[in-house]
């Protein structure tokens, strides 16, 4: 039998990695100009965690979670997103006690049993940010700030950027009441999905990519029109702070968020580039979310972004990173002891920083350039018998064809890098 990977996990191989590392290293770099520090949390949490925060009845709790009983009996789940294992560890390590906000980034992977289809994985990447401890409108446009920030600087071009505010608990409960009766109208009329979702989570009715739906809701209330007087400051302040810094965005007054904990700002990012699953990033405040988890009162604000859909991005403007990760130098040999010196040498190299790559296959002196060309080395050097005796072994340049006479006990000096 023939192993394969699992429906909807991906290998990353040599040549697509490189591209992964660049967003990586962008991402690391965009969150240390905002400060932000990084925390690693575990792959598994207790299942209750997520079914907590989450919400019991959002889509990836009730149908999507990767959920299993360990030896002891314990219902574990493979995290389906970061903000919940974040919070667990800033309430578990008192971190807000060590400073009255704290700002922190994750880059990993996250699971969801999904259907497997183009920007749908079931092991996927996100890297994301939370900013735990403040109320400041400052801290909800950061969060679009910073993944916009990384996508110009990968070179994403075209991203739009849509946000709402989806009230707090306040306001948002009569809104909800109001809406429930508007929909009841067309309760009949609406999709089976959407009609589930009248009594569970009726904001997220508006949302439904169903046509149908979509006409039926035309004149619905919206949240963002039936704010209270603090949400509505808030949402005021945020566009306020997008509009200082020339960021381009949309109101949507029918978007909401998947997962059931934002209250005020949500927002979205997405790539026209992407088809049907075109979101890049979303995110929005959570402020009753700690409490709800067991800490102290805290309010927080954070984003995810999806790193799969964010290649395909870049593949699709034509911008992904080289896949391409050279030797600077490779060593031929015409058999031993040769062999012996070259390895010797190869380790004296490498332990000075360089990458050097040597024949491991035994292979004619013509099939190792030949490989040394494919690997696309910097250098080529070639040593046997003969060189070894004298000391003085030929170094060729193979981006400019040029050979030079290298004594051996020193060839670090005629590398350029
Ligand atoms: P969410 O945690 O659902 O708010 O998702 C944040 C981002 O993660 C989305 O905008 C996507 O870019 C990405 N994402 C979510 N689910 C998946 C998935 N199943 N496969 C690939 N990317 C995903």
């Amino acid at each position: 039998m023939k192993f394969k990977s699992i429906k909807g996990t991906k290998d990353i191989l040599p040549g697509e990695v490189e591209a992964w590392q660049h967003i990586e290293a962008t991402v690391r770099r965009v969150m240390h100009s905002f400060n932000y520090r990084e925390i690693r949390t575990p792959v598994f949490e207790l299942t209750a965690l997520f079914a907590r925060s989450i919400g019991e009845l959002t889509d990836i709790v009730s149908k999507e979670m990767y959920t299993f009983r360990d030896r002891s009996d314990e219902s574990l789940t493979l995290k389906p997103e970061g903000t919940a294992s974040v919070l667990r560890a800033y309430i578990q390590h008192n971190l807000g006690e060590q400073a009255p906000l704290i700002k922190v980034y994750y880059i990993g992977p996250m699971f969801r049993q999904e259907r497997p289809q183009a920007g749908r994985l079931r092991q996927f990447h996100q890297f994301g940010a939370e900013a735990l401890g403040s109320q400041s409108a400052q801290l909800d446009a950061e969060m679009m700030l910073i993944p916009l920030d990384i996508y110009q600087a990968l070179g994403i071009a075209q991203s739009r950027l849509k946000i709402n505010s989806v009230g707090c608990e306040r306001c948002r409960p009569a809104y909800k009441e109001k809406l429930v009766r508007e929909l009841m109208m067309s309760y009949d009329n609406l999709s089976p999905e959407s009609r589930a979702r009248v009594k569970q989570n009726p904001l997220r009715v508006l949302d439904s990519k169903d046509e149908n739906d979509r006409q039926l809701t035309k004149h619905a209330p919206l949240m963002k029109d039936y704010l209270c007087q603090e949400c509505s400051d808030h949402f005021a302040a945020v566009l306020a702070l997008l509009d200082a810094t020339g960021t381009p965005y949309e109101i949507d007054g029918r978007l909401v968020r998947g997962l059931d904990y934002y209250t005020k700002t949500a927002y979205e990012i997405i790539s026209p580039a992407l088809g049907s699953q075109d979101a890049l990033a979303g995110g929005g405040r959570y402020d009753l979310l700690t409490q709800e988890l067991g800490g102290k009162p805290t309010p927080a604000v954070g984003f995810a972004a999806g790193m799969e859909r964010l290649i395909v991005a870049l593949e699709k403007a034509g911008t992904t990173a080289s896949g391409n990760q050279s030797p600077v130098l490779f060593i031929a040999t015409i058999e031993e002891p040769a062999r012996r010196w070259a390895f010797v040498k190869a380790h004296e190299l490498r332990s000075q920083g360089l990458s050097v790559e040597l024949d491991y296959l035994g292979r004619s002196l013509k099939s190792q350039m030949r490989e040394a060309n494919r690997q696309r080395s910097r250098y080529l050097l070639v040593v046997g018998e003969d060189e070894l005796k004298s000391g003085l072994a030929k170094l060729k340049d193979m981006e400019t064809g040029t050979e030079t006479s290298v004594t051996l006990s020193d060839i670090q000096r005629a590398l350029k890098r």
